[in-house]
């Protein structure tokens, strides 16, 4: 293998050339405790910036074998790792000057949910440790400024990497801590599945953040505190006794006055899918992690969705058992949106009356009574909600502060009070009574037919670079087609984002052959991504530094919303 100092000598004959140059850089070199690997190098100094990567072994590492030696420790240490790497690295960045992105250092910046990424890998058999990064190489011009790249490559990384990648130099205490923590959110979650629950929320946690563009706790929030009939106590490994809200699996129901925080604890619970850092105040928070937000989504595509069991007869005698438009209406997204997660194999909708239509989710006596139900297309998804946990067992937890009709169909209904939950079930079921619902049970509805069978849309055929562009969080491009995820609202992460366009590719170049259906495609692809990584579906010859691993639910999400989908 090359060394150090082969690079060094590189770097200076190459200094003052034109940009190009740089590409005799790419390769492996020995460095003091790791490898330097230049995986990729830019066209220009405009370009996206090159690729490199830090190889560190697992004697060098040096992490204890019981740090990550489970997949939920490996994930929680590697984000502990990156976010330290992140922090001594990011203040190098543009130190190093120049035109165009010169001496940019780009490391993963996480956020407060931990999650998968390919910035920071370590190799479960033997503690091996991978971090990627992006760096521009310096040029003044186009010409070359390869000093100050070796400032980048011989004074920066070589500070920070042992600070943040070896063992021996972090604080043991902290790493412990990591560990202890990831194994509690384990425990957590371990026992929701095992005594029936659909999440839990801890006494003591902090549901608010401190704005809308921040998502760090806010200072001085109320405390959560549950209400007692609700109260469970887990006995977590590391922290010991913890007692908080237990939501059993069944339909619940949040109510009270505005502003009294229903949407701020159904938004933790939309997050308490993913694990969150110490310090976020909703570290044991946890909820299903199959659950999915359901709201209207008015102007998304849908491609044949079986929207049957909520929408029949439409004016236009248009198919609701395989219903496409481009344009849906409030209600019709929202039942594709339901009908989408139930394909995704939820057990659990959320879904707060903020984001509703409100015609999918009620109609009232009086309303019925004037229109009457041969005349409306629209099945409530209150007509359903039972239907839907008994024969599918997939629960439900609904934000309803403006209608009661709820309160018929619910197992538990809590009531927000000042940010504090009270259980008013036995109170609301007493004065439901006095308000029977007048409407009939809807008719049962089979469950719908998803068999959906894409084939490979014929951009992807012809063997032309595929052009992917992420647009932060909430979109992406590829082949010119935008996927709008604004309203995919547990996916947290634009690397998640990255990694879908990355995912879509994929699937359109290897698994879209019009004869396998998308329930055997996601699933196969996700045990895929689970035991060989986001490594996995690269087709590229280096793997991007900037990916984050999303759940198979925003997978499914993502191709519900790609208006290229060939069906
Ligand atoms: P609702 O959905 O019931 O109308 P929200 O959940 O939107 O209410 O909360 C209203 C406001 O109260 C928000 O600004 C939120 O940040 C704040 N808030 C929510 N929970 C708490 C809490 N536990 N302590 C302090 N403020 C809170
Ligand atoms: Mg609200």
């Amino acid at each position: 293998m090359k060394q150090a100092n082969d690079l060094k000598q590189l770097l200076r004959q190459i200094d003052h050339k034109s940009y190009p140059a740089y590409k005799d850089t790419r390769g492996s070199y020995r460095f003091p405790g790791y490898i330097l690997n230049i995986d990729h190098v830019q066209g220009d100094p405009f370009a996206s910036p090159s690729k490199v990567s830090i190889a560190v072994s697992g004697q060098e590492a040096g992490f204890p074998a019981d740090t990550y030696d489970q997949p939920h420790k490996r994930i929680a240490l590697q984000d502990h790792i990156l976010r330290l790497f992140s922090r001594a690295l990011g203040q190098y960045s543009f130190k190093a000057r120049g035109s165009g992105k010169s001496g940019l250092i780009g490391v993963s910046r996480c956020g407060q949910e931990i999650l998968e990424r390919t910035a920071c890998q370590m190799d479960p058999k033997n503690g091996s440790l991978l971090v990627r990064m992006e760096v521009g190489f310096p040029a003044d011009g186009r010409r070359i400024n390869s000093g100050e790249l070796i400032k980048i490559l011989f004074d920066f990384l070589p500070e920070c990497i042992p600070q943040s990648l070896y063992y021996k130099k972090l604080d043991a205490r902290k790493v412990q801590k990591v560990k202890e923590l990831s194994e509690d959110q384990y425990y957590i979650r371990q026992q929701i599945k095992a005594r029936k629950l659909t999440a839990f929320v801890a006494n003591g946690t902090i549901l608010p953040r401190e704005s809308g563009v921040s998502a760090r706790p806010m200072k001085n929030a109320v405390p959560f505190r549950s209400p007692s009939s609700l109260e469970i106590t887990l006995d977590l490994p590391n922290h010991g006794p913890l007692t908080g809200m237990g939501i059993p699996q069944g339909i619940t129901l949040i109510v009270g006055g505005g502003y009294h925080g229903k949407s701020t604890l159904l938004k933790a619970l939309e997050l308490g899918v993913y694990d969150h850092i110490a310090g976020d105040g909703r570290e044991y928070v946890a909820t299903d992690d199959t659950a999915v937000k359901i709201r209207a989504e008015d102007g998304r595509s849908i491609k044949k969705a079986d929207i049957s069991m909520f929408i029949n007869n439409l004016p236009n005698d248009r198919d609701t058992r395989a219903f496409s438009t481009e344009d849906a209406s409030g209600s019709t997204s929202q039942a594709a949106n339901v009908i989408e997660a139930m394909e995704a194999d939820t057990r659990l909708f959320l879904i707060d009356e903020d984001t509703c239509a409100t015609n999918f989710m009620v109609r009232d006596d009086l309303m019925q009574r004037v229109v009457h139900r041969d005349q409306e297309p629209i099945t409530p998804f209150i007509e359903r909600v039972r239907q839907i946990y008994q024969e599918q067992g997939i629960s439900s937890v609904i934000v309803a502060g403006s209608s009661g009709s709820y309160f018929h169909v619910a197992d538990t209904i809590l009531q927000m009070n000042q940010y504090k939950p009270m259980d008013i079930t036995e109170l609301a079921k007493q004065e439901a009574k006095a308000f029977p619902l007048t409407c009939e049970d809807a008719p049962k509805a089979a469950p719908p037919t998803t068999s959906r069978c894409p084939r490979q849309s014929s951009s992807f055929r012809k063997n032309d670079r595929i052009k992917m562009k992420t647009m932060g969080k909430d979109a992406f491009s590829i082949n010119k087609e935008t996927v709008d995820l604004r309203y995919v609202e547990q996916l947290v992460d634009s690397e998640q984002t990255t990694a879908l366009a990355y995912l879509l590719k994929y699937m359109e170049l290897h698994c879209f052959d019009g004869r396998t259906p998308l329930k055997d495609i996601i699933p196969r692809l996700s045990a895929q991504l689970h035991e060989k990584g986001l490594a996995s579906i690269n087709e590229s010859s280096y793997l991007s530094s900037n990916l984050a691993m999303p759940r198979p639910q925003e997978i499914y999400a993502c191709i519900d919303r790609y208006r290229g989908l060939m069906l």
